[in-house]
């Protein structure tokens, strides 16, 4: 009776309770597990290279021995570097790490020991060196062939590749073909993948030819892999989206008399894009079933006059609305528009928030629960318990990164099940909108309000910092205010608090007689209110802050962003605390202040802000540049931990996995005829995700 798929990882041949301890580390806990802990490069041992001919770009594996091993401490902060220095007859070249790969890592490596080294080389400032290799002693090593591609694995503290890749063999050669396919064949046919079992084993064996290929992943066992892990999330969407269909919504009735009075008093045409969403949104509130729609539009593209005209919409029909803001400052500014908007046509209006007094907010649940309240807008504080509507029609979420898929759920059990709109102003490229969001209808609101002046954008170096402050003495004399921006990052910050609050001391000095005011996370609620407050109205010049007025606040007046540290923000964010100015008739400027000498890298992502306003292109370059998890903040991201799919490598795969996923729920929702008699098995056996598919059997 040999081992199987299940069987504990210590039952494997050489592996004790020793190594499984090690092994269950890494989250590998059965025979099974182990086939999937995928190699996450190859090795190229034919294209060993010497190290005078090393290029940046290239993928590159080496012998050589250490010359220098040490850490260097980053300037007053307690990051280190870690730096090995390895040489061989034709010159030497430096490791190094920004973070170490486990404790005592660098324990095994001391001067004079031999290693090999593999990494992609990289110009850092002009200096021809290489980040996070893979480096081993190769003493005692000699065994392994030096001809052809080698698997390399992540390691982890006392397991080296040599050990990885003796059990991933055992195991192959033991269970490797015991693995049940979980695709059907027609699938594998139409997109031309290989079997399950085949792809599992061969991904740890690389063949000799197309080394490109294998180290890019791209072979058609990766393919198949990464399309698998892609599959199994469409899947999940394809039948989210499917069965919201059958839902039974509140259809509306097509009833113009609210929309068409709010349209008269505008001092606006609405744009192309504004229109032809508000079209998509109507068309869904007509329907019988609920609306699933995220509108993605730039900052200040006018989301907000399309939710109020969708909103009246529903309004005519006798049914709430409720309208959620990630903040307190952003609901009272939405609640202030809608009563400009709604009050005179008598709606009645209702404010939601966790800074109410109780008494206040039991009030206004009861009016909400009557149903005299029509339109109510707030925080989270909607989606609470004890807030329940007589009648709720349609739910619109504003900013929706901050709100994450959880929330939404919540929101699903409010009673019935209201309309729901979603707005972001973080334009998400589409392959990500499209495996995030893959159950949502998506709008997307192109173009800005003709008329607004493009904000001009310049990156500057630190030592630059007199000039800048110079230009904005400037804008303040004629009659204008700005932001200043300090990064406020988690791990340092209480050095980052006092950097702004020096920062606002010397800026203080430095502009009187204006007025600075500082805003950051520590103050309360009601002190952040009042500066805001205080800037809005003119009487603070200067607002210096940590990220808070990165969503949604709207001061027209202020005309300009300066951030500090540019280089820590991502691009997207960058573009989000831009559109913070532009937003009045004055010329704009953003000025993008870059603590130390860049790389070629950091610079050419800066310099992207300069080159476009266009948060599409930001956020595409931005992706590539930062992977998905980072782009969307790991917290709210809501993505699933890939294993091999990367989603922007594999773009085109997400685009096929989607389309089979699709076929399969559109043509067979509860998975009963027989020819996908394999997906139904692998859910049932728990060898795939079950979640929705609950009442398949
Ligand atoms: P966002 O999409 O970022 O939420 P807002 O809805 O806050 O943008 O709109 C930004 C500003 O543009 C608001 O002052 C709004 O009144 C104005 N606006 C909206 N639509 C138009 C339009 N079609 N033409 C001119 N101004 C508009
Ligand atoms: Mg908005």
């Amino acid at each position: 009776m040999g081992i199987q798929l299940d069987t504990p990882v210590q039952f494997i041949k050489g592996v004790g309770p020793k190594i499984s301890a090690l092994l269950a580390r890494k989250d590998i806990h059965k025979v099974g597990d182990v086939l999937q802990w995928f190699p996450r490069s190859y090795e190229d041992r034919r294209a060993a290279k010497q190290i005078s001919d090393l290029r940046p770009g290239q993928l590159v594996s080496f012998v050589g021995e250490i010359l220098i091993c040490r850490d260097i401490q980053m300037g007053r902060t307690r990051r280190r570097i870690y730096e090995l220095v390895v040489k061989d007859a034709t010159g030497r070249i430096a490791c190094k790490w920004f973070r170490v790969p486990f404790k005592d890592y660098f324990k095994a490596f001391t001067p004079g020991s031999q290693v090999r080294v593999t990494g992609e080389v990289k110009n850092y400032r002009g200096v021809t060196e290489i980040h996070h290799p893979e480096v081993r002693l190769t003493e005692g090593d000699s065994e392994e062939v030096e001809s052809g591609l080698l698997p390399i694995y992540s390691e982890t503290e006392g397991l080296n590749q040599k050990l990885i890749r003796r059990i991933v063999g055992t195991v192959i050669g033991d269970a490797g073909g015991l693995v049940e396919e979980t695709l059907p064949e027609w699938i594998l046919k139409d997109f031309d993948l290989p079997p399950l079992n085949e792809s599992l084993m061969k991904v740890h064996q690389p063949g000799e030819e197309d080394v490109t290929t294998w180290q890019q992943f791209r072979t058609p066992h990766h393919r198949r892999l990464i399309f698998e892990e892609f599959f199994w999330m469409e899947l999940l969407l394809a039948r989210s989206k499917v069965s919201a269909i059958k839902e039974k919504g509140f259809q509306m009735k097509p009833v113009a008399g609210l929309a068409q009075k709010i349209r008269a008093d505008l001092p606006f045409k609405l744009t192309d894009g504004q229109e032809s969403c508000l079209a998509e949104i109507t068309g869904d509130l007509l329907k019988p079933h609920p609306m699933h729609r995220l509108v993605q539009g730039d900052v200040g593209c006018g989301k907000t006059i399309v939710s109020f005209l969708s909103a009246a919409l529903v309004l005519d029909n006798g049914f709430q609305v409720a309208i959620m803001a990630p903040t307190e400052i952003l609901a009272e500014q939405h609640f202030k528009k809608a009563q400009e908007i709604f009050s005179h046509l008598g709606i009645k209006l209702g404010f939601l928030s966790g800074g109410l007094k109780e008494k206040e907010s039991q009030k206004m649940r009861d009016e909400v629960e009557s149903g005299n309240i029509q339109l109510v807008i707030g925080t989270h504080a909607l989606i609470q318990e004890n807030v329940s509507f007589k009648n709720l029609g349609l739910v619109v979420i504003d900013e929706q990164h901050r709100f994450g898929v959880k929330q939404r759920a919540q929101l699903k059990q409010k009673g019935g099940h209201p309309h729901m709109l979603i707005m972001t102003a973080t334009p998400i490229p589409r392959t990500l909108a499209m495996s995030v969001y893959g159950d949502l209808d998506v709008s997307v609101i192109k173009e800005l309000p003709q008329g607004r002046i493009p904000i001009t954008t310049r990156v500057v170096h630190d030592n630059k910092k007199k000039q800048v402050f110079d230009f904005v003495r400037d804008q303040i004399g004629k009659g204008r205010q700005a932001y200043v921006i300090y990064p406020l990052v988690e791990e340092t910050e209480k050095m980052d608090l006092q950097n702004a609050t020096d920062a606002a001391a010397q800026l203080t000095e430095e502009l009187k007689p204006y007025t600075v005011g500082l805003v950051h996370g520590r103050l309360k609620p009601q002190e952040k209110e009042e500066l805001m407050g205080r800037f809005k109205r003119g009487e603070i010049h200067v607002l210096v802050s940590t990220t808070v007025v990165e969503v949604g606040v709207d001061v027209p007046n202020a005309t300009v962003m300066v951030i500090e540290h540019a280089e820590r923000f991502g691009l997207a964010q960058l573009h989000q605390l831009r559109g913070r100015v532009g937003r009045g008739s004055h010329k704009s400027y953003c000025i993008l202040i870059s603590g130390y000498a860049l790389s070629d890298e950091g610079k050419k992502r800066l310099s992207v802000m300069e080159q476009t306003q266009d948060g599409f292109r930001i956020a595409e370059e931005d992706l590539l540049i930062r992977g998905p998890g980072e782009f969307m903040g790991t917290r709210q991201s809501g993505l699933p931990g890939f294993r091999l799919a990367n989603l922007v490598r594999d773009v085109e795969l997400l685009a096929l996995a989607r389309k089979a996923a699709f076929k399969v729920i559109e043509t067979d929702p509860e998975l009963k005829k027989a020819e996908n008699l394999k997906l139904k098995n692998a859910i049932l056996q728990g060898r795939r995700p079950a979640l929705l598919f609950a009442q398949i059997g």
